[in-house]
């Protein structure tokens, strides 16, 4: 396999690639890529992975309070049964420990280290079109071969950290919560300052309180959240889980969310005042979690009337919760509708701001300046810090694939195909970048849904057609750009009939200054969206060109 890794672009000669596949990432995705590629279909398959271990997300999120807001037994692969049988999940919402222990183990059992090369970042791809495959360059200097590129380097996996003016100069600590230190930080008599009030600032901020001699929260846009309602696992809830994990299973792959709830076929708006509420506070003290969501009404998403209702009761919570009546003002939002950005969900978030040692600024009111030696200033004055904590996310969905000079047909970047926004067929594949398959790509359902079902998804279409291909003797695979631009238009035709657009949200790149603002995910949910995918494969690939001799 080493034959070629050596070589420049320009010396490559043998038309055999290396390798059959290259696959970027080992976490969810490049996992469970691999181990079908490597052990279903029997290809020649090789992970790069920047980080030193397996787990992706679980790998790198390892601030105090990381887990996952899908519940354990639906956040985790569904493909094999002997797998499902084994593991044991502590809690309904397991801590990122667990949830990396477990992507080990599936790393182990099926035996997966052995074709995957750590601490090696892919920083270079070109398509060679003169052999119908990729040459890809690594952070080492190495170079392989591989007749597909499989993108499973992750929606959340650029860590966003803002360029404040002054940061290098910083005497203190700083982290940024997506690339925490595997040691862990102490906060025991520290003065923290938390940027970011989003998913992550959500879980982190009750953690850090909880030691921290102070915790400052500078906040630019306050978030809905739901109570988690975590729990431990009784010996009787594993016996039911397994009992019914097929139903669950089942409800997963009947769901638009991937989600296992029962969906009620109800408006928000065609109940009483009072019913409606006895339904919110029932999701809100018992169920808890995405259930608020995705089980209460059809309509919060969709209708700007309905999802006032879900907004008010949330607004309603907080200010019973947060003792401040101020301080509640300021954590209630008002400027976008509930769920239209991610919806966070939490273990004690507003009941921390009764404690002594937390404050709340309001950085829309007064701005960040800059960050100082000893700490942050706003317009109103300093703040004196030990450690500055960026809760601050990621450039979602496009950061890490654009951080790889990707080059396709006619020497074109991915960089320059996505100057006015991502544009792909299906978030599958990208017109004038053959061969190269991206999991969860934007224009796929993947961040607004239960992703590990997502990714099985991809996984499998990827999979399929390769197994198409090469039965029908192809070895190039390319999105037509009709189809690529008639998806663009529907996902984002999809999108305008959501509330999505309504919040400057990361689905939007509009955490990230210059990013295009365009809606990146499929709104549609899985259930069209796997129909569309199904319907393109049994219709021969519709939509893509499919070329080449070869194997
Ligand atoms: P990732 O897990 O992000 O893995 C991508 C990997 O690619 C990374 O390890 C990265 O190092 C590697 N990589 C990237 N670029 C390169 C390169 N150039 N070269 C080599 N390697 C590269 N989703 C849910 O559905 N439910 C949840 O409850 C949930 N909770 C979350 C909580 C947090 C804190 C975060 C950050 C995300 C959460 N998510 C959740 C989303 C989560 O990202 C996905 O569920 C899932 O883990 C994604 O898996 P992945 O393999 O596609 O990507």
């Amino acid at each position: 396999m080493n034959s070629e890794s050596q070589k420049r672009p320009e010396q490559i000669s043998n038309p055999t690639p290396d390798l059959d596949a290259v696959i970027i990432g080992a976490g969810f995705s490049g996992l469970y890529m691999l181990h079908r590629l490597r052990d279903v279909l029997g290809l020649s398959a090789r992970v790069f992975e920047a980080g030193e271990g397996v787990g992706g997300t679980w790998y790198w999120n390892r601030y105090p309070g990381a887990r996952c807001d899908s519940e354990s037994h639906y956040y985790c692969y569904s493909f094999s049964t002997e797998l499902a049988e084994e593991w044991e999940w502590s809690s309904r919402y397991p801590e990122q420990p667990e949830i990396l222990r477990y992507l080990e183990h599936v790393a182990d059992r099926f035996k997966l280290r052995q074709d995957i090369q750590f601490s090696t970042r892919v920083v270079a791809a070109t398509f060679e079109e003169k052999h119908d495959f990729w040459e890809v360059a690594t952070d080492g200097g190495e170079r392989f071969t591989a007749r597909y590129l499989i993108s499973a380097a992750g929606c959340l996996s650029s860590a966003n950290v803002p360029d404040f003016k002054g940061l290098e100069d910083f005497k203190g600590d700083w982290y940024h919560t997506g690339s925490w230190p595997h040691e862990g930080v102490d906060f025991i008599g520290k003065r923290v300052g938390q940027i970011g009030t989003g998913s992550t600032g959500i879980q982190v901020a009750p953690k850090i309180a909880a030691q921290a001699k102070s915790l400052t929260i500078f906040q630019r846009t306050p978030n809905y959240s739901i109570p988690a309602h975590n729990s431990q696992y009784t010996n009787a809830d594993r016996a039911e889980l397994e009992a019914n994990r097929e139903e669950v299973r089942r409800r997963v792959q009947e769901s638009p969310g991937g989600f296992p709830f029962s969906l009620i076929d109800r408006s928000a708006l065609d109940v009483s005042d009072a019913e409606r509420n006895s339904i919110y506070e029932e999701s809100w003290n018992v169920t808890g979690g995405f259930s608020f969501l995705w089980a209460t009404f059809n309509d919060i998403l969709l209708n700007l009337d309905a999802n006032k209702t879900a907004a008010d009761f949330i607004r309603g919570k907080i200010r019973e919760t947060v003792k401040d009546p101020e301080v509640a003002a300021l954590l209630s939002p008002t400027d976008h509708p509930y769920g239209s950005k991610r919806p966070p969900i939490d273990t004690d978030y507003f009941e921390t701001y009764n404690r002594d040692n937390v404050e709340l600024v309001d950085v829309r009111e007064n701005p960040i300046v800059e960050i100082t030696p000893g700490g942050l200033r706003t317009a109103s004055g300093e703040y004196e810090l030990d450690v500055l904590v960026f809760a601050t996310g990621f450039d979602a969905m496009t950061g890490s694939l654009l951080k790889i000079d990707i080059r396709g047909v006619a020497g074109q970047t991915l960089a320059e195909k996505w100057a006015g926004g991502p544009r792909t067929y299906l978030g599958l594949q990208i017109a004038g970048f053959p061969n190269l398959f991206t999991i969860t790509g934007p224009g796929s359902p993947s961040v607004l849904v239960n992703m590990p079902v997502a990714i099985e998804q991809h996984v499998e279409w990827i999979s399929d057609c390769i197994v198409h291909m090469r039965e029908q003797g192809h070895q190039r695979i390319e999105a037509n750009l009709d189809a690529e631009n008639e998806w663009v238009d529907h996902v984002n035709e999809v999108a305008d009939a959501t509330l999505f657009k309504h919040a400057n949200s990361w689905y939007l790149g509009a955490n990230i200054p210059g990013k295009k603002r365009v809606f990146m995910p499929y709104a549609a949910g899985l259930i069209e969206y796997r129909s569309r995918c199904d319907e393109v494969a049994v219709n021969g690939y519709d939509g893509f060109a499919l070329t080449g001799k070869g194997r």
